[in-house]
């Protein structure tokens, strides 16, 4: 019986040791798209394209009396983010840059690309999610590029302290 019961345990300890590591390295920040009008399927996209990159954070819709870490809204202006820490923050789905053509899931996925901490880079190539509107209006590359997964992936599993900061799609 004692021995059954330790038997136990060890299972129990051992089931611990494996599930833990995976399960903390996942940090899961809640969006609430309910203000981004009619973008809202752009912004969930821009989400899935995310999580698709990324294993150490998660983005998910909001539960219903849960506080967001992200605010997703919708106006006449240029596409732009406001953080206040890494992973939290508001931006904006703007219609300047939507109507000059600038292809919907690449602005939504580069705008969470600043709520996961990473900076504007003007390269102008279309291949980097964070070039923004440095690439051309015609590039419909809506995807991280490997250092860009890898670096959110970076900052989430050592939790690096970001500054808050404004980011403005062009203009
Ligand atoms: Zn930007």
């Amino acid at each position: 019986m004692l021995l059954r019961r330790v038997a136990a345990a060890l299972v129990f300890v051992f089931a611990l040791g494996w599930a833990t590591p995976a399960n903390a390295a996942v940090r899961v920040l809640y969006y609430d798209a309910s203000q981004a009008q009619e973008f809202v399927a752009v912004v969930n996209q821009g989400a899935q394209i995310w999580n698709a990159k990324v294993t150490n954070v998660r983005l998910e819709p909001v539960p219903s009396g849960r506080t967001p870490n992200i605010r997703v809204y919708a106006d006449n202006g240029w596409p732009r983010t406001y953080t206040s820490s890494l992973g939290n923050g508001y931006w904006y789905m703007g219609r300047e840059a939507v109507n000059q053509g600038y292809y919907k899931p690449r602005i939504a996925a580069h705008e969470f690309g600043h709520i996961l901490g990473l900076p504007d880079r003007r390269t102008g190539l279309c291949a980097d999610l964070m070039s923004g509107s440095s690439a051309p209006v015609s590039c419909t590359n809506a995807n991280p590029n490997a250092t860009e997964a890898a670096t959110v992936n970076r900052s989430f599993g050592t939790s690096v302290t970001v500054a808050p900061a404004t980011y403005v799609w062009a203009g």
